[in-house]
């Protein structure tokens, strides 16, 4: 069922075997299976079916370092937003994020799991393995088609090959053209279930914890009207994405002076996004022109490619990983004109004549601790500290994407892709953008020295506090993280079937 707390009382107190914050793709994923599997659940959202700006400013951060973009109404790229919200990094709305973004699924790499000896702080204490059930199964329930039938398929083979001669490399990736909100997918769902509870409006605020401290034992939460929930429950999973997980464990401080799970300092620390270029175009070359009908990025839903340079250059360079995404652009008139005047050959896909390709670049950067989120002194509407954000960068980021750039030019010349054009804008950290990736906050490790939480997601010093977030994440290969979010959610419901037992009753108010 789904209420807002404005339904219930003043003060009210509910109870779940699962206690899920956050309804994003992460949250929603992990309570919906959970409640199939027959676990009573509450899942708490900030946000209301409608978006309400009073609800996302409680959003706001003080930034301290490098700013994300702005909110811009007149935004091209985000056109297909209301002008409220083109250029938000992240939504606060029943369905959180996945009611602005762009649907395009990616799965990691094996490589991205494996430490390199060149990135600082890189690895995962998991593998590929680990999660490729994960995204095989997501990929069957949400109709995706298969992206590995789709990386064998013989003209992407032929092009990987034609490419991997001049040390480049290529994935595909699935593009919905329904981009998947969680609101609609599980809405209806969740208004059948018997035992999911999903409460609208409240926002948490502070766990509590048992004497011990080891265990949470209820999550208070508040919402703008003045209202208070608690809910009690077994199991807690926050996910209320990186920058809010990080907020939640340290705000969390009446019992752990420095928050829950932070005895090392960690939470908050090792902030990544994936700084982003949209403003350059590519000159089609003959590989470009022969492989068109593959570049296409429409109709949707559909495979496209993107681009970078291979393993062993990224080694050999101590480059960190990066992409390289081509958009078509198609001749208007005048392009046609000025193309037939020169003797330019005709580049053509199923859609129409190419004038150009739209360059997007994408770059992973260095998790470093200095990189983090601290509570700050601003409060917001609800009285808790705002954020503030350091989102900083490394020599190595620094030398790093210069060096790929100037590798990318030559090789995607040299193989036939084409010639870039940065005009006067050429990618630097100073001028890239965020690209609403928020990870590492709460970093997945072997050792609590090391992370925040450990392989099973669960924050390391607590026995029943867990994190199901891109927050997790040690390193950002710069690919589009939700498919990965969502394989980890799903890891993490099942590894929670093994440890709750089916549940007898159904949820209830206290
Ligand atoms: C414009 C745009 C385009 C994007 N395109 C892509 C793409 O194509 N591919 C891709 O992989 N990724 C993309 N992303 C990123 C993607 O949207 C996120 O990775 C993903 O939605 C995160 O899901 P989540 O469930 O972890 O977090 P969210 O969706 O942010 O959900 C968190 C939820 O928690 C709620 N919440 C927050 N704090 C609290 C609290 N204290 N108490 C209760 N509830 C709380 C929020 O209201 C929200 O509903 C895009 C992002 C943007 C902004």
């Amino acid at each position: 069922m789904i209420t807002d707390i404005l339904e219930l009382g003043e003060q009210t107190k509910l109870r779940g075997q699962v206690v899920v914050l956050g309804s994003g793709i992460a949250g929603a994923e992990v309570a919906t299976h959970l409640a199939r599997h027959g676990r009573d659940v509450v899942l708490v959202e900030s946000g209301r079916d409608r978006f309400e700006p009073s609800i996302q400013a409680l959003n706001d951060v003080i930034f301290l370092g490098k700013r994300h973009r702005e909110l811009d109404p007149d935004s091209y790229y985000h056109r297909y937003l209301p002008p409220e919200l083109r250029g938000v990094s992240r939504v606060r709305q029943f369905g959180g994020t996945s009611n602005v973004w762009t649907g395009k699924w990616k799965y990691l790499q094996p490589i991205d799991f494996e430490g390199r000896p060149w990135v600082a702080n890189s690895g995962w204490p998991i593998d590929f393995e680990d999660v490729l059930e994960h995204y095989r199964s997501a990929a069957k329930d949400y109709g995706f088609g298969d992206l590995e039938a789709e990386a064998v398929r013989p003209e992407i083979t032929a092009l990987r090959t034609t490419l991997a001669a001049d040390g480049l490399k290529m994935t595909s990736f699935y593009w919905e053209k329904s981009p998947t909100r969680t609101a609609i997918r599980f809405g209806d769902e969740m208004r059948r279930s018997e035992n999911l509870r999903v409460v609208l409006g409240a926002t948490a605020t502070e766990l509590r914890l048992d004497d011990s401290c080891q265990r949470v034992t209820a999550v208070v939460c508040r919402s703008l009207e003045g209202r208070e929930l608690t809910v009690e429950g077994d199991t807690v999973i926050i996910a209320t994405g990186a920058f809010e997980a990080a907020r939640l464990l340290l705000a969390s401080d009446r019992q752990l002076p420095h928050g829950i799970g932070n005895a090392h300092d960690l939470v908050g620390r090792f902030y990544t996004d994936h700084p982003k270029h949209h403003t350059g175009s590519l000159r089609p070359g003959p590989l470009t022109r022969q492989y068109a009908n593959e570049l296409q990025y429409g109709p949707k839903p559909r495979f496209c490619i993107c681009f970078a340079l291979d393993d062993k250059t990224q080694e050999e360079h101590q480059l960190l990983e990066h992409v390289l995404y081509l958009k078509p652009i198609y001749e208007q008139p005048a392009d046609r004109l000025w193309r037939i005047l020169r003797f330019r050959p005709i580049c053509q896909d199923g859609n129409g004549a190419i004038a150009s390709y739209r360059i997007k670049f994408v770059t992973e950067q260095v998790p470093q601790k200095s990189s983090c989120l601290k509570l700050g002194t601003e409060i917001d509407a609800l009285g808790q500290r705002k954020l503030e954000v350091n989102w900083c960068f490394t020599d190595h980021d620094r030398r790093s994407m210069a060096k790929t750039l100037e590798l990318l030019t030559q090789r995607f010349a040299e193989v036939g892709l084409g010639t870039f054009d940065f005009g006067n804008d050429p990618p630097t950290l100073e001028n890239m953008t965020d690209a609403a990736h928020q990870m590492g906050t709460t970093r997945m490790a072997n050792h609590p020295e090391e992370g925040v939480v450990d392989t099973n997601c669960r924050v390391f010093g607590t026995e029943n506090l867990y994190v199901a977030s891109s927050a997790v994440f040690p390193t950002g290969p710069s690919y589009s993280p939700t498919f990965t979010i969502l394989a980890l959610a799903r890891r993490l419901g099942q590894h929670l079937l093994q440890t709750t037992p089916v549940s007898t009753t159904t949820v209830h108010a206290g």
